[in-house]
């Protein structure tokens, strides 16, 4: 059931066609795990809670250092040296404090396993592909899906891993590719990771068509969005066996 102040809350999203309070409530009941609270993990946090997701589960290993807020729009300059997953939590629960946010200072990985089980979906936000493989391989253990998303300069990925159903990420990015940083503009970051947001309220509102098997990719430069299908490699070293 929606309390009269959530009814207020989210009147605006309540109006959106094929929108009722059925829709609301599928978010409110659900819980969602944001690996990563940086430049992605900000705007998909900040878009989740606002939108009523039940329950929020947010995991980070760093502090906030200055160099980060040129994209990590959740931290003001203040927050420097603090821990991310904590600061973040405190943001978004400033926002709305109608739902329920866990926070974890650690990175996101095994140890979190039973944590991430009860969750209905995994928000890879993370900025290293070494972390990103093992969320992958936890999202395939698990059955549970796991949203992909990469920012680098003025482009961005984003794709729908489904268990079963879609690659892994190890189908088209393998474990034993060494991927280099870059720099990036922050607004990028914005961009993707409120795609994420959409995904994930789809997915859980049963709403559109999720990007299942086809890995979307913008080119901030020129302003182009295209999208790849993808298939799963049957020799994936990851989800073949
Ligand atoms: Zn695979």
């Amino acid at each position: 059931m929606l309390t009269e102040n959530e009814l207020i809350r989210y009147k605006r999203q309540l109006e959106v066609s094929g929108w009722d309070k059925s829709t609301q409530e599928k978010l409110k009941s659900a819980s969602v795990f944001v690996a990563g609270a940086g430049g992605l993990g900000s705007p998909v946090l900040y878009y989740l809670a606002a939108a009523g997701v039940g329950h929020i589960k947010i995991c980070d290993r760093d502090k906030i250092d200055l160099s980060n807020l040129n994209r990590q729009i959740l931290y003001n300059t203040v927050d420097t040296d603090n821990w991310k997953a904590e600061t973040a939590s405190a943001k978004v629960s400033q926002l709305n404090d109608e739902i329920k946010i866990t926070y974890f200072n650690s990175e996101a990985g095994w140890p979190l396993l039973d944590e991430i089980k009860e969750c209905g979906i995994i928000v890879d936000c993370l900025d290293n592909f070494e972390s990103r493989h093992i969320l992958n391989r936890i999202s395939l253990q698990t059955g549970i899906p796991m949203i992909h998303a990469g920012v680098s300069e003025y482009y961005g990925q984003m794709t729908f891993l489904q268990p079963g159903e879609t690659p892994c990420l190890a189908c088209f990015i393998p474990e034993d590719i060494k991927k280099e940083t870059k720099g990036i503009v922050g607004a990028m970051a914005g961009i993707v990771g409120s795609m994420q947001a959409i995904e994930v309220i789809k997915f859980l509102t049963d709403t559109g068509d999720i990007l299942k098997n086809r890995l979307l990719h913008i080119d901030g430069k020129l302003m182009n969005i295209t999208t790849l299908t993808i298939k799963r490699n049957p020799d994936c070293k990851v989800c073949s066996k």
